[in-house]
């Protein structure tokens, strides 16, 4: 079976179609600035040159059929017919408090995807626009909705609810969801597999660490407690989102910069973390090189970031009451391999210890704690389509 899968963001599509029997990508790409002048579709297929397009999508419909005939090209398609599309996963960023694991699109999925427009604004619009786009361009093939929010759902009320006024919560559904579920999920039960971790052993935190950040604390690969909360905004520093802050702050600036609650939180969000703190980038690749260079607010910057994974490793240490394993995933996570070393050594009294060699190895699942480390450690690539797409298998068998 071939199952495609869908990324929509507000401007830009991205796909992976992956051979379900081998679980390998067939063909992947990117459509981009839809609904923008200069719309372009890239399109990859393992082993032959890459196919671009310059073409206007004036909406995620026409993205949609463009993919399809990218698909199924006679040049560079891989398929012949768009009926060899099994079905198609779709990753969707909120499905409120409804919605937690994947399922089949049906009206009233497609209802509360609606309903969480308010939740998820840049996200959840693009989500329904990219299955609607399907089912029109696919009649007849199963679309399956896997929320981002799906692993936060599992917490705790005493984890998820924010203390204030009950009623907020009963009205609203204002709680904490927690975000990056699928790699969360992904890369907890991969810790457990391929660390071997046997069962009454499987206290797992995942630092997802990329331009947005988040970490979960997992026992069995059931979510304890995550990092971000109603939107992704609460929990580490990230990229350009400044993570926890304390709500005053909001006021504060609006009053002294006279603009409104709406500016401050897109400021929060788009002009915070380590692009704020270092006022050079969002991308660490860049503040690494100016701290390097003796930087002293990207310094700071990178300093803050580490500090504050250590914090919340702490913390979910503490929740779990101990840790079997520590993993890292994401662009950062994945291949910073100085920064892994700087949070680890600050985690001593875990009884961590780092096996330097092992550390330097990139692109693999690897273990880089000692034999004799008291919490193994692990960098685990993350691959949410995979995810997405075994998910939607389950489904439909
Ligand atoms: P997202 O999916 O949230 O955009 P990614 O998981 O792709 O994020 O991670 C992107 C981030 O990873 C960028 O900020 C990039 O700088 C960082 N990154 C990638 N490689 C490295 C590296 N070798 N060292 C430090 N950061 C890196």
């Amino acid at each position: 079976m071939k199952i495609l899968v869908l990324n929509c963001g507000s401007s830009s599509l991205k796909y992976q179609f992956i051979d379900m029997d081998t679980e390998k990508v067939i063909a992947k790409g990117l459509c981009e600035r839809i609904g923008i002048d200069g719309s372009q579709l890239t399109h990859k297929v393992p082993g032959k040159e890459d196919f671009e397009e310059i073409t206007p999508m004036p909406t995620h419909q026409t993205a949609v059929e463009l993919v399809m005939k990218a698909l199924t090209d006679k040049e560079h398609g891989v398929i012949s017919d768009v009926s060899e599309i099994s079905a198609v996963g779709h990753r969707v960023l909120h499905g409120g408090n409804k919605y937690s694991d994947p399922v089949i699109v049906n009206d009233d999925v497609k209802k509360v995807i609606r309903e969480c427009f308010d939740l998820g604004p840049l996200h959840n619009p693009a989500n329904l626009m990219g299955i609607e786009a399907c089912e029109k361009a696919m009649p007849g093939t199963p679309n399956v909705a896997v929320f981002d929010t799906g692993f936060g759902m599992a917490m705790e009320p005493k984890a998820y609810m924010y203390a204030i006024p009950y009623e907020y919560y009963e009205k609203y559904h204002i709680r904490r969801y927690g975000f990056h579920g699928t790699s969360h999920k992904f890369v907890s039960n991969e810790t457990i597999k391929f660390g071997n971790l046997p069962e009454g052993h499987r206290k797992v935190i995942v630092c997802h660490l990329g331009n947005g950040a988040s970490i979960s604390a997992s026992i069995d690969g059931k979510c304890v407690d995550t990092s971000m909360g109603l939107t992704p905004l609460e929990g580490l520093i990230m990229g350009t989102r400044s993570g926890d802050v304390d709500p005053a702050v909001v006021q504060f600036i609006a009053d002294h910069e006279n603009i409104s609650v709406d500016d401050v939180l897109t400021i929060l969000n788009k002009k915070s973390g380590i692009l704020g703190l270092s006022g050079i980038s969002s991308d660490f690749r860049d503040v690494l090189q100016a701290d390097a260079e003796g930087n002293e607010r990207a310094k700071l910057a990178n300093a803050a970031f580490r500090y504050r994974v250590v914090k919340y490793i702490g913390a979910y240490v503490a929740a779990m009451n101990g840790v079997d394993a520590i993993t890292f995933t994401a662009g950062f996570g994945e291949n910073n391999v100085d920064s892994r070393v700087m949070i680890c050594d600050a985690l001593s009294y875990l009884g961590i210890k780092i096996d330097k060699e092992a550390n330097k190895e990139r692109g693999k699942n690897m273990c880089i704690s000692t034999p004799d480390s008291k919490v193994k450690v692990f960098v685990i690539p993350t691959n949410e389509e995979l995810s997405i797409a075994r998910d939607t298998l389950s489904l439909i068998k």
